[in-house]
């Protein structure tokens, strides 16, 4: 059985703590409530990959706590396949997210178990038979780089911002950023993201993504006008689509470029959706509300 996309990546519990103001080094304040929900960028975006239809794993590392079993209750109710999952006696990581009054935030991440991940037999199998291998840098970057080498077709979403090095760059065949992550690694002209990696993908916050590639033309793809409620999770909800939906491309070493700019397209407008609601995970569209809206935006 073959897997459609193989999510490597982290897996927190985020505690989300509403403030007037986020407070200044030495400072206390008082949050008006706290809420508790699944999150991390690895287990988003393997939500996001099997609410949009594809038979999903993900490769993660997670603590022998509450935490770490509200993720696997998160995961496996939306259908990821959780036998890739580590346990550890290491805390499940958490993230601590102040919001202010004006949806400012400012995160703090204690990595936890996420720190101790690494590629077991079981999980390099699965990565080298799935059409799809996506990862993004809350993880050790040594099993991100095992895993892109590992992969047939390999996205990164290089989230957190950091620059990286050649050798994993020459194994990804897409890379997926937002501003500040292109800057990170290619300085201010996106273009010379192509010196490094074949395509790549930036994503514009409101105003969309755009696509580039290797000998063809900058594509853009318009975001979809919405009322953002709460942007949490828009990046791994794009990331998560993009993946399964070109998991449906029948060989990913004949894909084109009409391919992955309908892919995109689908990825925005599930983004769109997604911040429209509250939360990580609990914002994560389905597939059949993508493609209702997809069919309204394109069809
Ligand atoms: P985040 O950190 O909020 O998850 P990000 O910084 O990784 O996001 P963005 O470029 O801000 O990435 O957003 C990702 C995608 O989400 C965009 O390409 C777009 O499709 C969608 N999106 C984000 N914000 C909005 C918005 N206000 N209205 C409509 N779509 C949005």
């Amino acid at each position: 059985d073959v897997l459609d996309v193989v999510v490597v990546g982290s897996a927190n519990v985020d505690l989300v703590l509403p403030v007037q103001r986020i407070p200044r080094p030495g400072e206390t304040v008082l949050a008006a409530g706290m809420t508790r929900g699944p999150g991390g960028k690895g287990a988003n975006q393997a939500v996001a990959a099997a609410r949009a239809g594809a038979r999903t794993a993900i490769v993660a590392s997670l603590g022998v706590d509450d935490s770490g079993d509200l993720l696997r209750d998160a995961l496996a109710s939306s259908d990821v396949d959780l036998s890739l999952v580590a346990s550890t006696t290491t805390p499940t990581g958490t993230a601590i997210i102040t919001v202010d009054a004006g949806g400012e935030n400012s995160i703090v991440v204690a990595p936890g178990a996420n720190g101790e991940l690494t590629l077991s037999e079981p999980a390099a199998r699965a990565i080298g038979g799935a059409k799809i291998v996506l990862s993004q840098l809350e993880i050790p970057f040594a099993t991100v780089h095992a895993a892109a080498s590992a992969s047939s077709y390999f996205i990164l979403n290089a989230a957190p911002a950091a620059e990286l090095t050649d050798e994993l760059l020459a194994n990804v065949d897409l890379l997926v950023v937002n501003e500040t992550e292109a800057e990170a690694i290619a300085g201010s002209d996106r273009s010379a993201l192509l010196k490094r990696v074949p395509a790549a993908v930036v994503t514009l916050g409101a105003a969309g993504a755009v696509i580039l590639t290797r000998g063809g033309d900058e594509i853009a793809v318009a975001g979809v006008p919405v009322d953002a409620v709460d942007t949490t999770a828009a990046g791994d909800t794009f990331c998560g689509v993009l993946a399964a939906t070109l998991a449906a491309v029948s060989a990913t070493d004949s894909m084109t470029e009409t391919d992955l700019r309908n892919a995109v397209r689908r990825a925005t407008v599930a983004a769109s959706l997604s911040v429209q609601a509250a939360g990580a995970i609990p914002s994560v569209p389905h597939g059949d509300a993508i493609d209702a809206r997809y069919a309204e935006v394109y069809l």
